[in-house]
């Protein structure tokens, strides 16, 4: 179902997250081509077809910046594995390397759709699973499938964890050209590319400065995991990255939970986006305090992510229900909180994260992150009187602290209606939980 004809959805209560647009109110959408062509209180537009969102509150589409997608259907698998690096042994030793390119289609497939129906138009893929060009080209099809807009992270091979690790001297792999040619070439479509590389941390000095200079070379941005856990910390890749002049806004940097305060400030000089992970990184005890307070003492708005669903919930709501209790349990928590950061965080903050700050890490600002004329319609509408949300006094309150995937009734990715009255349209679930067992049993058999 394709919005093409010019379409004003009339909200009851419209969020646009437009700078210094603060409040929410009730005003109309008017969308054309999978375009917004106005937004605001009173739109003159008699000629068009009317969508009534009049029991609903409207927003731009969340937007994750880091998922490792190909682990969907061993969702839940490493929740109670300890300790929490026990999962790297799991997923990129054990599992990952075993995997086919259908068993990363399915899960992304699944992944891509669930993202969808908790409200996520905008999704960054960290894909780490290019076994073979095959399982690439897989991935990119189970999110073309899908529907999302697509931020794919080419990563590395699992089959040669060994030499792709630590130290490693193997250069990124080189399919990245020919996906970037073959898959990537149209500025208009809903998909994008991204090197998830992996950085000072993972290779030796001239690997990462020779991924870093291909993905320029290339066009396109990278997203490197930086400073989980002590031992990564004490490596100080951002320092290293700095060093040479090699951190720009390009670069979108996951955790930093154990980057130094030196390196969060270059991390902010230089324009550097963050993904914050938060679920996940609460439930991994031993990664570091979330930066949440260094960061923006700093000045670094952070967005959020996922992660991986074999950790935990990858939903919108819930990274944004654990930011703000996380940031909240600085005081008088466990952690204490830097003295220049904000005392405390609104839940106005936390949905600009999940929102603005998303689409800036993915360098996608200017299609996405707001309700604004000239934006792609990436709209997500939330249906007010459901019993846990009902009678809703501060919407951005009810969505941040209140809502569960089931409250979202409608999404609209570029125009096109990809959920509808609680569900989503054109999927046939029966066919995906069948193939998504399939595969979860093969990968995990012995
Ligand atoms: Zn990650």
């Amino acid at each position: 179902m394709v919005v093409t004809k010019r379409t004003l959805i009339k909200c009851g209560c419209l969020i646009t997250m437009a700078p210094g647009s603060r409040e929410a109110s009730a005003g109309n959408i008017l969308v054309e081509g999978g375009k917004i062509v106005d937004a605001g209180p009173r739109i003159d537009a008699s000629d068009a077809e009317v969508i009534d969102a009049g029991d609903m509150i409207v927003l731009p589409g969340f937007v994750d910046t880091h998922r490792h997608t190909w682990q969907t259907c061993v969702r839940h698998r490493c929740v109670n594995i300890h300790p929490p690096v026990a999962y790297f042994e799991e997923m990129m030793f054990r599992r990952g390397p075993r995997y086919r390119p259908e068993d990363v289609w399915i899960a992304n497939y699944l992944g891509a759709l669930g993202a969808i129906d908790s409200g996520v138009t905008t999704m960054l893929d960290w894909s780490q699973i290019q076994n073979t060009p095959e399982h690439s080209d897989a991935a990119v099809d189970a999110l073309r499938q899908s529907g999302i807009r697509g931020v794919f992270g080419h990563g590395w091979s699992l089959t040669q964890t060994g030499s792709r690790t630590p130290n490693s001297s193997r250069p990124h792999p080189a399919d990245i050209a020919r996906l970037r040619r073959e898959q990537f070439a149209s500025d208009d479509s809903l998909l994008t590319l991204v090197m998830a590389a992996r950085g000072p941390e993972i290779t030796d000095g001239e690997t990462w400065k020779a991924d870093l200079r291909l993905a320029r070379e290339l066009g396109i941005r990278s997203s490197i995991h930086m400073g989980a856990f002590a031992f990564n910390g004490a490596k100080r890749g951002i320092a290293e990255m700095d060093k040479y002049g090699m951190l720009g806004d390009d670069l979108t940097f996951v955790h930093c939970s154990s980057s130094s305060d030196d390196e969060l400030q270059m991390v902010a000089d230089n324009g550097v986006t963050v993904s914050l992970g938060v679920n996940v990184e609460m439930n991994s005890p031993g990664m570091g305090d979330i930066p949440f307070d260094r960061l923006l003492a700093r000045g670094v708005r952070p967005s959020l992510s996922g992660d991986t669903e074999t950790l935990g919930s990858a939903d919108m709501f819930t990274q944004m229900r654990s930011a703000l209790a996380y940031y909240r349990s600085y005081v008088g928590g466990g952690h204490s909180r830097e003295a220049s950061a904000p005392e405390t965080l609104t839940t106005h903050d936390v949905l600009q994260f999940a929102t603005v700050e998303g689409a800036r890490a993915n360098g996608l600002l200017h299609k996405v992150g707001t309700i604004e004329p000239g934006k792609s319609a990436d709209i997500i509408m939330i249906r007010s009187g459901d019993i846990n949300l009902m009678p809703v006094i501060d919407p951005v309150a009810a969505i941040v602290s209140g809502c569960h995937p089931g409250n979202v009734d409608t999404v609209m990715v570029e125009g096109r209606v990809l959920k509808k009255d609680g569900r989503l349209l054109g999927v046939d679930l029966a066919d995906v939980r069948e193939r998504a067992k399939a595969s979860q049993d093969y990968v995990l058999a012995d």
